[in-house]
């Protein structure tokens, strides 16, 4: 399915918005004649059909074309740039030790270390059967591991834009046998303010080469990018958040403001639930909440901006390992984190942006698999719970949290239409269970005079737009900037998709 897209380019756009990932993934890995080795890994991974992402974009990067893709982390848009690019350097495959034999010839620019080493990780799995070498390099750790790394050669460099100017500089790595470049999560990089980063690497890179650039949604800044480093690309469109909503049952409880915990506690032990993630709104509300969930027996990390990143990847191995059950994440911390198979993803807070809730729920149900969503709303949430409504274009029906003991004590009815008895949820495991569990009274949190200070947040707020923001701010080196600001861009995604 091609048709030309307006100004330049090809233009492929997912499939009807109703089908979930699963429908959509129909094409094999084996209809791709792709090299034993990957073929291989590929098996290994158990992947059997493409996702949409997948689909579109693998044959297009294998025929050596620019890509333009509006996909988010979760769609399999890692495969979907990684396995071409990897079948088209197999044929400098070589098992040389020498470092010259192994040239930087892909390189990935990802906006955070979480991301550069999700990606890395993966594009050494899919190597894994050949002689490519992969390398991560980003902010904020030892450069000397990342040096001997770069110097004994790599093929796929994957890293975070401030930390690879730091090598160039250091003339750790030459970049002047690159022949492909991914700008991934490109929206992101521009929020943070990393165009001049970006600008400076792509100026010491050969003009001939293949770019690709995904990004969750195509804002004028994206276009002016793509219009400046891409040729000719091909658009690619995946409707993620359709899909995702899809395959991901979403739960919003009108609950207290004081009942939360409790309900979280109980939705969790109804639902035998391990692992979850909890977004919360700040993050002096993701610490404390964290410790309150711990001192209740529940096995809890906290990820907030004001971590550090060695404290951040630790929480997340400690989540990955299953150290950890729960993971209190604020939203810019949680960015483009992938960890498969989350079972569930608690909306404490309900976002102050719409947007967010589509980025929080789209942690759970990935690829396929079904998750769960669930949204402790709060009678001041009304008008939050509306903006999701709007831009997810489905209604919203808050059901009361019914506690068992003292069932609907905190619940709360916010109008007749969120009104739902019980009776009608027959088929709902947490009502119909709510018998058979004895609830544990939570004892109140002790109080921590830290938190009883005022809030003050540590972002400066900046009114000016992104792009004249990263234009003349310095570079945000290695990761998460204070920079960074929630940007309402999904709902373009919607439209493009309805
Ligand atoms: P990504 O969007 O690249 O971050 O991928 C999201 C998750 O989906 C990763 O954990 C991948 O391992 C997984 N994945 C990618 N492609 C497929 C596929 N074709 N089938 C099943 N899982 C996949």
């Amino acid at each position: 399915m091609a048709t030309a897209c307006q100004g330049h380019g090809t233009h492929l756009s997912a499939q009807g918005q109703s089908e979930t990932i699963q429908d959509q993934m129909t094409s094999s890995f084996s209809n791709l004649s792709l090299a034993p080795e990957l073929a291989r890994a590929v098996a290994e991974m158990g992947y059997e059909t493409m996702t949409p992402i997948q689909e579109q974009a693998i044959p297009v990067v294998l025929q050596g074309k620019d890509v333009m893709g509006a996909a988010q982390t979760g769609t399999g848009k890692t495969a979907a740039f990684a396995l071409p690019l990897l079948q088209r350097m197999m044929r400098h495959e070589n098992a040389s030790t020498s470092p010259a034999r192994h040239p930087v010839r892909a390189l990935v620019l990802l906006p955070t270390r979480e991301l550069a080493v999700q990606v890395a990780e993966q594009v050494e799995l899919y190597a894994k059967y050949t002689h490519l070498r992969s390398a991560v390099v980003f902010g904020g750790m030892d450069m000397k591991p990342q040096t001997l790394a770069l110097k004994a050669g790599v093929e796929v460099l994957v890293a975070t834009p401030g930390r690879l100017l730091d090598h160039i500089e250091a003339k750790n790595t030459v970049l002047n046998q690159v022949e492909y470049v991914v700008l991934d999560e490109a929206d992101r990089m521009l929020d943070i303010g990393f165009l001049p980063d970006l600008q400076r690497i792509l100026s010491y890179l050969p003009k001939q080469r293949i770019t690709l650039l995904f990004s969750a949604t195509f804002s004028p800044e994206i276009k002016r990018l793509s219009a400046s480093y891409l040729q000719d690309p091909v658009t690619i469109e995946v409707a993620r958040s359709n899909a995702t909503a899809s395959t991901v049952e979403q739960r919003f409880y009108s609950v207290g403001a004081d009942d939360k915990r409790r309900a979280l506690h109980q939705v969790l032990k109804t639902r035998g639930m391990k692992q979850a993630f909890v977004f919360v709104n700040s993050k002096l509300g993701c610490a404390r909440l964290a410790r309150s969930l711990e001192k209740e027996g529940l096995k809890t990390a906290a990820l907030h901006g004001d971590k550090s990143q060695d404290e951040r990847l630790k929480a997340l191995e400690a989540f990955k390992s299953g150290e950890v059950d729960l993971l209190v994440c604020t939203d810019v911390a949680a960015r483009g984190l992938d960890i498969k198979d989350v079972p569930a993803v608690f909306n404490f807070d309900v976002p102050f942006n719409a947007e967010d809730y589509v980025h929080r729920i789209g942690r759970t149900g990935r690829a396929g698999a079904s998750g769960l969503a669930v949204s402790f709303v709060a009678s001041s949430d009304q008008r939050l719970v509306a903006d999701i409504e709007k831009l997810i274009k489905t209604r919203i029906e808050l059901e009361p949290m019914a506690f068992d003991s003292e069932q609907a004590r905190t619940t709360e009815h916010f109008g007749e239409h969120n009104h739902t008895s019980t009776r009608e949820h027959a088929g709902r495991p947490e009502l119909r269970q709510r018998r058979e569990y004895t609830p544990r009274r939570q004892a109140a949190a002790p109080r921590d005079p830290f938190f009883d200070q005022p809030y003050e947040p540590a972002a400066a707020s900046d009114s000016q737009p992104a792009w004249e923001a990263a234009a003349k701010a310095s570079p945000a080196r290695g990761g998460i900037s204070a920079n960074i600001k929630p940007k309402k861009k999904i709902a373009a995604l919607f439209k493009t998709a309805a």
